[in-house]
This record gives structure tokens, C-alpha cells and sequence, in this order.
């Protein structure tokens, strides 16, 4: 099968076609480079016969190398005349029946997508980056791997380790999932319209054993949100709040095996667990 894949002047083609200003607002910033969109897929190792999911497949540059390298991808795209078009640019440039299938929706709101997929691969619109990224783990377990464009930033937060001054929220709660390591970066010139933030490549692999239940991920997420909430604060006094008194936020920590006197930076993902597994037995 040959796809080709979409140059600069095909996209701003197509975008004036369908009458498309590319907005801040929907994160809208096309790649019109297929280099780089080759270098996402052989980032995130798309093998023939995959299912892939793409969360916002704009004019279809991702896509189309998507479905080059022999995966078929099911995308999810808020912008009507985008996800109304994207069908006829993948019959035009060679793509077979059935490879390619569109869900017209907002990616935050979806809670099924057909085709199964297994593999994430995705140009993240920027403004809705990590809440969208932990709406696809939590919501669909078959998903085992992926890789996606973030800004900078984003990406160094997400593959973040205790200790640093980047790690926050989003790096304890996606480290629930699984590991996650940068991939390489990305010119801010293979965009259109040009960013004024650079890009990085992220990805992830996910645990082959679910760390627990939705229960206790929602209870470990509640603690991560209120230390890093005052992240300044040592953990008795951030925790306070959550467990009634910072002298039972104290005991709570002590019998995790946590000194009360650490700040919400300091923990990994597993000591964020083992505190939510006392809280919950202590009935705090
Ligand atoms: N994949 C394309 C590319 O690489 O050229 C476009 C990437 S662009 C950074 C982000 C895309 O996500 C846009 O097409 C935008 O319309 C879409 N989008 C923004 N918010 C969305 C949401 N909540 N759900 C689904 N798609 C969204």
C-alpha cells in the first residue's frame, strides 16, 4: 500500500478549501513537515496491523503517516469540517477501506472508541494536553503504549522525577499508569501556524498489571492534588486539610512510611499510594 503523505502547500491548501483558520483556541498547529510526522511514528514504533487511536488528526498529516507505516487508526476530532474531511484526504492519497476511522467528537468527553485500539500517537492540542492524556489512560486500559507532542515543557513535567523542580502533579498521576521517557524534539518551524513554545516527543509504557483500583487511584490522586496544591508547605500541613488536623495528616504519613516534614515533590508515585492504602484502612 503507498500513502502519500501531505506537503506544506497541500495543507494550507486544504485548510483554505475548507475554509479552516487555524485557531488558539482548539490548539490548532498543523504539522506540514512529513519528516517529522514520520519521526512520531518511528518514535512511538507503529507496526504493521496495530490499532491505532489519534487524538486530533487536524488535516490528516499524523494520520496519513500513520496509516503509511500499515496501522489503522481510529481519530477523535472536535473540529466538524476537519473530522468530515479526513475521510475523503485518506481515499484521495491512498488509503484502503476501512483503515482509517473518524469519531467527529471532543476527545475529553469520549468513553469508547471503536476499533480497540492499543497504541496512543498524537500532535496534543496544547491547551487541553494533560487532562486529555489522563481521560485516555484512565478510560480505555487497552490502551499498552504511546507517544505524543506536547509542549516542551508538558512533555519534561510528564517524564519527570521526584526531586526536580519541574515534577508536579502530572508527573505523579501519569507515573500511575506507567514509565515515561522523552523521545526527541521538534522544531517549532515545522508548524503551521509557527508556535511561539517548542515541542518534545513523550511516551509511555504501561504497566502490565494495573496498579489498583479506580478507587484508590481517585484517593491517591486526591492527596497528590493537595500536596502539590501547597507545594511549599511540608506534607503534615498540606495534608492537613484532607485528613482533618495536621497531627492525624502526621500519623497518616508516619505509618507510610513517610516523614511528615517532606514536601509533595519528595514522593514518588508509590509513596502517594501507600498513604492513600493508610488512609483508606485508617477510615481517615
Ligand atoms: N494532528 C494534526 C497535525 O499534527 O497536524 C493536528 C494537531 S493540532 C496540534 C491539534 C488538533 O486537535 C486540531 O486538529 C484540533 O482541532 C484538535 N482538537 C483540539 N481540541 C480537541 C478535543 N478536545 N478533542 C479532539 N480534538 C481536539
Amino acid at each position: 500500500m503507498t500513502v502519500s503523505l501531505l506537503g506544506a502547500t497541500e495543507i494550507r491548501r486544504l485548510a483554505g478549501e475548507l475554509d479552516v483558520t487555524p485557531t488558539k483556541k482548539l490548539g490548532q498547529n498543523f504539522v506540514v513537515d512529513s519528516n517529522t510526522v514520520r519521526k512520531i511514528v518511528h518514535a512511538a514504533g507503529v507496526q504493521p496491523g496495530e490499532r491505532v487511536v489519534e487524538i486530533g488528526p487536524g488535516l490528516g498529516s499524523l494520520t496519513l503517516a500513520i496509516l503509511e507505516a500499515g496501522a489503522s487508526v481510529t481519530a477523535v476530532e472536535i473540529d466538524h469540517r476537519l473530522a468530515e474531511r479526513l475521510p475523503q484526504t485518506a481515499a484521495e492519497r491512498g488509503v484502503p477501506d476501512g483503515a482509517l476511522t473518524v469519531v467527529d467528537a471532543d476527545a475529553m468527553k469520549v468513553t469508547a472508541l471503536p476499533g480497540d485500539p492499543t497504541v496512543l500517537v498524537a500532535n496534543l492540542p496544547y491547551n487541553v494536553s494533560v487532562p486529555v492524556l489522563l481521560h485516555f489512560l484512565e478510560t480505555f486500559p487497552g490502551l499498552q503504549r504511546g507517544v505524543v507532542m506536547v509542549q516542551a515543557e508538558v512533555a519534561e513535567r510528564l517524564a519527570a522525577k521526584p526531586g526536580s523542580k519541574i515534577y508536579g502533579a502530572p508527573s505523579v498521576k501519569a507515573a500511575w499508569y506507567g514509565p515515561w521517557k522523552l523521545a526527541g524534539s521538534v522544531s517549532r518551524q515545522v508548524f503551521w501556524p509557527v508556535p511561539n513554545v517548542d515541542s518534545l516527543l513523550v511516551g509511555f509504557v504501561r504497566d502490565e498489571q494495573p496498579r489498583g483500583s479506580e478507587e484508590e487511584r481517585r484517593r491517591t490522586f486526591e492527596i497528590v492534588d493537595a500536596a502539590f496544591g501547597q507545594r511549599r508547605k511540608m506534607l503534615r500541613q498540606a495534608l492537613s486539610g484532607i485528613f482533618g488536623s495536621s497531627a492525624a495528616a502526621s500519623a497518616v504519613l508516619e505509618a507510610a512510611g513517610v516523614a511528615p516534614t517532606a514536601r509533595g515533590e519528595d514522593l514518588t508515585v508509590d509513596d502517594y499510594q501507600r498513604i492513600a492504602q493508610v488512609a483508606a484502612g485508617s477510615n481517615l
